[in-house]
Protein backbone atom coordinates (compact mmCIF):
# COMPACT_ATOMS: atom_id res chain seq x y z
CA UNK A 1 0.00 0.00 0.00
CA UNK A 2 1.71 3.16 -1.24
CA UNK A 3 0.50 6.38 -0.40
CA UNK A 4 0.69 8.17 -3.72
CA UNK A 5 -0.57 11.82 -3.36
CA UNK A 6 -3.41 12.17 -5.80
CA UNK A 7 -4.49 15.50 -7.52
CA UNK A 8 -8.00 16.47 -6.37
CA UNK A 9 -10.22 16.70 -9.49
CA UNK A 10 -13.12 18.05 -10.44
CA UNK A 11 -15.65 17.66 -13.18
CA UNK A 12 -16.11 20.29 -15.88
CA UNK A 13 -19.54 21.25 -16.51
CA UNK A 14 -18.98 21.24 -19.93
CA UNK A 15 -17.07 18.28 -21.25
CA UNK A 16 -17.59 16.23 -17.91
CA UNK A 17 -14.00 15.20 -17.54
CA UNK A 18 -12.34 15.04 -14.35
CA UNK A 19 -9.19 16.91 -14.24
CA UNK A 20 -6.90 18.37 -11.79
CA UNK A 21 -8.84 21.33 -9.95
CA UNK A 22 -5.66 23.43 -10.35
CA UNK A 23 -5.76 23.28 -14.21
CA UNK A 24 -9.43 24.61 -14.17
CA UNK A 25 -11.84 27.83 -13.56
CA UNK A 26 -13.72 27.68 -10.24
CA UNK A 27 -17.19 29.83 -9.95
CA UNK A 28 -18.88 29.97 -6.66
CA UNK A 29 -22.47 30.85 -5.96
CA UNK A 30 -21.51 32.87 -2.85
CA UNK A 31 -23.65 32.61 0.43
CA UNK A 32 -24.26 36.18 -0.01
CA UNK A 33 -25.77 35.84 -3.59
CA UNK A 34 -22.49 36.89 -5.53
CA UNK A 35 -20.49 35.31 -7.43
CA UNK A 36 -17.01 34.10 -6.60
CA UNK A 37 -13.90 33.37 -8.59
CA UNK A 38 -11.23 30.68 -7.74
CA UNK A 39 -12.11 31.29 -4.17
CA UNK A 40 -14.99 31.06 -1.31
CA UNK A 41 -17.61 28.92 0.11
CA UNK A 42 -20.74 27.86 -1.52
CA UNK A 43 -21.91 25.78 -4.74
CA UNK A 44 -19.23 26.04 -6.73
CA UNK A 45 -18.44 24.93 -10.79
CA UNK A 46 -15.68 23.93 -12.30
CA UNK A 47 -14.63 24.11 -16.02
CA UNK A 48 -11.19 23.42 -17.99
CA UNK A 49 -9.52 26.68 -19.03
CA UNK A 50 -9.99 25.41 -22.85
CA UNK A 51 -11.76 27.29 -25.34
CA UNK A 52 -14.12 24.96 -26.32
CA UNK A 53 -15.49 24.47 -22.47
CA UNK A 54 -15.26 27.74 -22.02
CA UNK A 55 -17.26 28.56 -25.07
CA UNK A 56 -19.70 25.38 -24.72
CA UNK A 57 -20.29 26.35 -20.84
CA UNK A 58 -20.96 29.84 -21.86
CA UNK A 59 -23.08 29.19 -25.07
CA UNK A 60 -25.36 26.73 -22.89
CA UNK A 61 -25.20 28.69 -19.81
CA UNK A 62 -23.64 25.38 -17.84
CA UNK A 63 -22.31 27.55 -14.77
CA UNK A 64 -25.88 28.61 -14.44
CA UNK A 65 -27.34 25.19 -14.49
CA UNK A 66 -24.77 23.97 -12.60
CA UNK A 67 -24.86 26.90 -9.73
CA UNK A 68 -28.34 27.06 -10.14
CA UNK A 69 -28.26 30.95 -11.26
CA UNK A 70 -30.78 31.68 -13.61
CA UNK A 71 -29.48 35.17 -14.90
CA UNK A 72 -26.08 36.04 -13.61
CA UNK A 73 -24.52 38.28 -16.01
CA UNK A 74 -21.71 37.95 -14.22
CA UNK A 75 -21.15 34.41 -15.39
CA UNK A 76 -20.92 35.98 -18.85
CA UNK A 77 -19.15 38.56 -17.87
CA UNK A 78 -16.55 35.77 -16.21
CA UNK A 79 -16.43 33.44 -18.56
CA UNK A 80 -15.75 36.32 -21.38
CA UNK A 81 -12.74 37.81 -20.08
CA UNK A 82 -11.67 34.19 -19.31
CA UNK A 83 -12.23 33.37 -23.21
CA UNK A 84 -10.02 36.12 -23.59
CA UNK A 85 -7.23 34.96 -21.72
CA UNK A 86 -6.72 31.88 -23.06
CA UNK A 87 -4.63 31.74 -26.07
CA UNK A 88 -6.24 30.88 -29.22
CA UNK A 89 -3.97 27.79 -30.33
CA UNK A 90 -4.65 26.30 -26.97
CA UNK A 91 -7.42 23.71 -28.20
CA UNK A 92 -7.36 21.65 -25.32
CA UNK A 93 -9.78 19.11 -26.28
CA UNK A 94 -12.28 18.51 -23.28
CA UNK A 95 -12.63 14.96 -24.54
CA UNK A 96 -9.00 13.96 -23.82
CA UNK A 97 -9.78 13.19 -20.34
CA UNK A 98 -6.34 12.19 -18.16
CA UNK A 99 -8.59 10.39 -16.22
CA UNK A 100 -11.47 8.31 -17.03
ZN1 LIG B 1 -14.00 20.59 -20.02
Amino acid sequence: MSATPRPVVRRCVSCACLKDRTRMLRLVRLASGGLGLGKGFGRSAYVCRSRRCLQDARRRKRIQRSLRISHHSAIDATLAAELDRVEPQNKEPGQDCPVG
